[in-house]
């Protein structure tokens, strides 16, 4: 029951400040005259979840004591593309928080249909970044023949595996192939670009996204294993950051230890600490340009004015946050 109502409420929380802030400000964000629908119009990017797979809170995790407001709650790893001029939404990743995410994209841009997607961009076949394809079936929507973009042996693995094969033979979703680097056209105004990164490959390829507007662009690599191995691919990551206006980079896990005090240097993600001590040296606008995102529920960054938290901030990045938007136009 808990988790059933605890999200909502964040959600109001959240989209009633958007909603204010605007109208707050008045001019400050929306300037008067010709530039004003400019703005309003340019399509952008919304975060709709900055979780690792497992979402925070994790499965199990006990309830704390005292109040239940203190628990923090974030949403699995997702982001929204819209473009107001023609109402066309589109969904990075389908998570285990699909249905909450959905309706957080209709409260932000209503679109005509349901679910309303011009398409779903899907990373690779974790849990937390292709599960919520389910909800596109018959025990649910029913939907019609939704896009679903996918890599090749993704693309297989969803043809071949149910029940996500009883999605594309009753045609609930369409598969269009990826290919590394190839950019796909969404509209007159934006493009999403698939780029391969090195990470556990266990039932398919894994891509990070260069979602592409008229004036901005924005990097999603939620999952990779290291940065050095994307360099031996012949990407690296400061390259990428340089195309780009805002990053939202692999942060799972802030330090080693953080996992019951284990030796992590086995595990297939770049700790926060490591990639800032990569990017230390970069100048402070290239630095100001990262968000992590995909935390673990063990992350201490994920509290706002915990230690993690303020050493990220201080050394020139940034954490994530639920609904934040980024704008792709001048
Ligand atoms: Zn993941
Ligand atoms: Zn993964």
């Amino acid at each position: 029951m808990h988790q059933q109502q605890q999200p909502r409420g964040r959600w109001r929380i959240g989209l009633t400040l958007t909603a204010l802030v605007p109208s707050a400000l008045g001019v400050g964000l929306v300037r008067p005259g010709p530039s004003a629908p400019v703005l309003e119009a340019a399509p952008y990017v919304v975060v709709l979840g900055i979780a690792q797979d497992g979402g925070v809170p994790q499965a199990g995790a006990k309830p704390q004591s005292g109040s239940s407001s203190d628990e923090l709650e974030r949403h699995v790893v997702s982001l929204g593309v819209i473009d107001p001029e023609t109402t066309e939404r589109w969904l990075i990743e389908a998570t285990p928080d699909f249905p909450a995410q959905l309706r957080a994209l209709d409260r932000i841009a209503a679109a005509p249909g349901t679910p309303g997607l011009r398409g779903i961009f899907l990373t690779h076949a974790h849990m937390g970044h292709y599960t919520g394809l389910m909800h596109l079936g018959h025990e649910a929507i029913g939907a019609r023949q939704v896009p679903v973009y996918a890599m090749p042996q993704m693309a297989e693995y969803l043809r071949t595996n149910g029940p996500w094969s009883q999605l594309v033979r009753l045609e609930n979703i369409v598969i269009h192939p990826l290919r590394d680097g190839t950019s796909v056209r969404l509209n007159r105004r934006l493009s999403v670009t698939p780029l391969l990164v090195p990470h556990r490959q266990e039932f398919s390829e894994v891509v990070g996204f260069r979602i592409e507007g008229p004036a901005k662009a924005v990097l999603f690599v939620p999952d990779i294993d290291r940065w050095d191995q994307w360099d031996r691919h012949g990407r690296s990551l400061e390259a990428e950051l340089a195309r780009v206006d805002v990053a939202y980079l692999d942060g799972t896990f802030f330090a080693d230890r953080e996992v019951g005090g284990r030796d992590m240097s086995a595990f297939p993600h770049p700790f926060i600490t490591t990639t800032m001590e990569r990017l230390r040296s970069l100048p402070a606008e290239e630095r100001a340009k990262v968000r992590f995102i995909h935390l673990n529920h063990s992350n201490p960054a994920l509290r706002p004015g915990s230690d993690a938290r303020r050493a990220i901030e201080a050394a020139g990045f940034r954490v994530a946050e639920e609904l934040e938007r980024v704008y792709l136009g001048e």
